[in-house]
């Protein structure tokens, strides 16, 4: 029974074995087809799409820092380029890198090395423009090929004064874009302006697309944009103004101004707070950046370098806000010391330097006795933490107890002054309105206090004697350690001091 048994079991497992063979082969197969298709359903491939395919849009988002343009897959809470919290904001992109799509596209020569020596250095020439505040913070004039981007708060005039100088450039034909205003609302502007230029064209226009087709047909000599938040690339889905879209755009008409050698005018707003992408992510793309600053309710505008690849970056233009656009100011120190007929406690005048230029500013103090337990600080115009470090020299070596007084300061005039040339000055306005003794307006200071209360030496001494000679005034008190070359100032007396005591001695 058992050896029938296992024959006929053996015999089964063939027979069975035998049948199902083939049909398993014909499944595999089949099984094997259907996934193939499967695959091919599902494949991003354009070239091999079927018409029956499930097609969908690709939707994609990033997230990029508002303050450096840093992109991320996902949020973050800091910022791993520029260290800030909380700057991430989702942003639409379409991820569409095809070359085809390149907005600007020049023929291409193919770059090869070069030997060092073969190449022709050749000084740069610069377009030298009509005004010589621009002209100053440019280092001289405009670099044919840079990308200048202009960033300051909306309403401040920035349009006013680039719309002014392109005007005033009539040997050059002139392209300005404008995706803020309407061609009658600056044809109206340039009317208030005054000036006459033969090759001055304007597009009012968002989409690059339809600009470099413009820019392709006229070929100019200057671009200028207005604003780079207004401008809307056709390859990128978000908003204008978004993150991706000044990136984007920037990116096209750096490539533009390289290819082409013509010069590009960025203009650029920023706010406060920061919220619109300000110049920090475009910094990057641009040659210079030039910020254009001063408050609303002063007439003045500091046009201030703070990025340049071809100059120094501590130059300062200043123009006066007028009727008829904007009038460079030749002479800063005359308007930013306010004349007066009586003496006042708390003011004083200091020699401090902008980048090259000489400037006699007014130092305005204010110190009270304190109504609360906590003495108030408040500051415009100067360092608040550089006040509270002479403060406490004043306290400490000279034994005046400003922890009971509130103290106010001023800078006359709506500028920022950074320079330490200022110290001097500024301990003697607060030690002025202290006792409540005028300084006499004929004495300039220029010198930088150190922690034990020591006058320290400044630099481009010679040049700051020159500036208070030339503007009148009798006396300048600078520190006794300033070598000075042997020239002689006989329109003015040259008092020099080591110690904050002594110039104490000298004025009270
Ligand atoms: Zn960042």
């Amino acid at each position: 029974m058992q050896e029938f048994n296992g024959l006929v079991s053996i015999k089964g497992q063939r027979k069975l074995a035998l049948f199902t063979y083939p049909s398993f082969l014909i499944f595999f197969s089949l099984t094997l087809a259907d996934f193939f298709l499967f695959i091919r359903c599902f494949s991003h491939d354009s070239a091999t799409s079927l018409p029956y395919l499930y097609t969908m849009s690709k939707v994609k988002t990033s997230f990029f820092c508002s303050n450096c343009g840093y992109e991320s897959a996902k949020w973050l809470g800091k910022c791993p380029s520029c260290q800030q919290w909380n700057t991430f904001i989702e942003e639409l992109v379409s991820k569409e890198t095809s070359k085809t799509k390149q907005d600007w596209k020049e023929e291409k020569k193919g770059n090869k090395v070069t030997l060092i020596q073969d190449i022709e250095s050749s000084e740069e020439k610069r377009i030298v423009t009509h005004d010589g505040e621009l002209n100053r913070v440019l280092g001289g004039g405009i670099i044919p090929g840079s990308r200048v981007l202009v960033a300051g708060e909306p309403g401040i005039g920035k349009s006013t004064l680039f719309l002014q100088n392109a005007l005033q450039m009539s040997s050059l034909t002139t392209l300005y874009v404008s995706g803020e205003e309407s061609e009658q609302q600056i044809k109206m502007r340039a009317d208030r302006l005054q000036i006459k230029h033969p090759d001055f064209y304007l597009l009012t226009e968002t989409s690059t697309q339809i600009i470099f087709q413009e820019i392709k047909k006229l070929k100019p000599e200057l671009v200028i944009i207005d604003s780079i938040q207004t401008l809307q690339s056709p390859f990128i889905d978000s908003s204008p103004g978004s993150i991706s879209q000044i990136r984007e755009t920037a990116a096209e008409f750096q490539r533009y101004a390289k290819e082409t050698q013509t010069p590009v005018i960025i203009i650029g707003h920023i706010t406060k707070d920061g919220t619109i992408a300000g110049p920090k992510l475009l910094e990057h793309m641009v040659d210079t950046v030039l910020q254009f600053e001063g408050d609303q309710h002063y007439a003045y505008r500091i046009l201030r370098t703070t990025k340049n690849r071809f100059g120094s970056t501590s130059e300062l233009g200043i123009y006066e806000m007028t009727s008829g656009g904007m009038k460079p100011v030749n002479n800063p120190s005359d308007i930013l010391i306010t004349q007066k007929e009586d003496q006042l406690s708390g003011v004083s005048i200091a020699a401090t330097m902008e980048g090259l230029r000489p400037l006699l500013v007014e130092v305005q103090a204010l110190v009270t006795p304190s109504v609360y337990g906590t003495p108030q600080r408040t500051v415009s115009g100067f360092d608040s933490r550089r006040l509270q470090l002479l403060l406490a020299v004043l306290e400490k070596r000279g034994g005046f107890h400003f922890g009971t007084r509130d103290v106010f300061i001023n800078i006359a005039g709506g500028l920022k002054i950074e320079d330490p040339a200022l110290d001097l000055a500024m301990v003697c306005a607060l030690l002025s309105s202290f006792e409540d003794v005028p300084i006499s307006q004929k004495i300039v200071f220029a010198g930088e206090v150190g922690l034990s209360g020591e006058i320290r030496a400044v630099n481009r001494i010679e040049q700051r004697i020159a500036e208070a000679e030339k503007l009148g005034f009798d006396k300048i008190i600078i520190s006794k350690h300033n070598k000075r070359s042997p020239d002689h100032h006989p329109g003015i007396e040259i008092l020099t001091a080591g110690r904050v005591d002594e110039v104490y001695q000298l004025l009270f």
